[in-house]
């Protein structure tokens, strides 16, 4: 059996269909992992995949799906593709043009994950250099060091970089 698992992919958003199977995922898209034993959220669910901070689970809405019932792979995707009434036609090769667009979509995927990591690598080296600078400013205190004076004349643009950082991470998770 040939499955289009790009296709459930693409149709599925995993903060929705986590709640369809009784997750509470809040605002911020954390719920409780149902993979470990835990108080606080901190499962954070993406659109199209998931991470647990506290015991690394992880994958897309296939690997959610297989493992929270666990279920063999076809398996999962057959529910996926009942539960949300996808209508895929899972049970039959794929045709050329499909596999194409399937092979188009992983790519514009991996892309998308790409751009994610950047961000977050980017904000994280943003956030790194605005606390550096704080701090230096902070530890200063009434004598204004030359250290200290050139911090805070880079303090503005390091917070907007910090910023823009935030809000492309934020954009690029959805
Ligand atoms: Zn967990």
């Amino acid at each position: 059996m040939q499955i289009d698992t790009n296709a459930i992919r693409r149709a599925i958003d995993l903060r929705e269909a986590a709640r369809f199977y009784g997750f509470d995922v809040n605002r911020a898209g954390f719920c409780c992992c149902p993979f470990h034993d835990e108080k606080t959220a901190s499962c954070h669910i993406w659109p199209d995949h998931f991470y647990c901070f506290g015991c690394g689970a992880g994958g897309d809405a296939i690997a959610f799906v297989k493992r929270l019932f666990d279920l063999s792979f076809p398996a999962a995707v057959a529910k996926l593709n009942n539960d949300f009434q996808l209508g895929l036609p899972i049970d039959r090769p794929q045709t050329a043009r499909e596999a194409l667009a399937a092979q188009r979509a992983e790519r514009e995927r991996k892309r998308q994950q790409e751009r994610r990591e950047e961000a977050q690598r980017t904000y994280f080296n943003a956030l790194d250099e605005y606390t550096r600078l704080d701090k230096l400013i902070i530890d200063a205190g009434d004598n204004l060091t030359d250290e200290a004076a050139e911090a805070m004349k880079r303090l503005p643009a390091a917070s907007y970089r910090l910023t823009a950082a935030e809000m492309e991470v934020r954009q690029l998770d959805g």
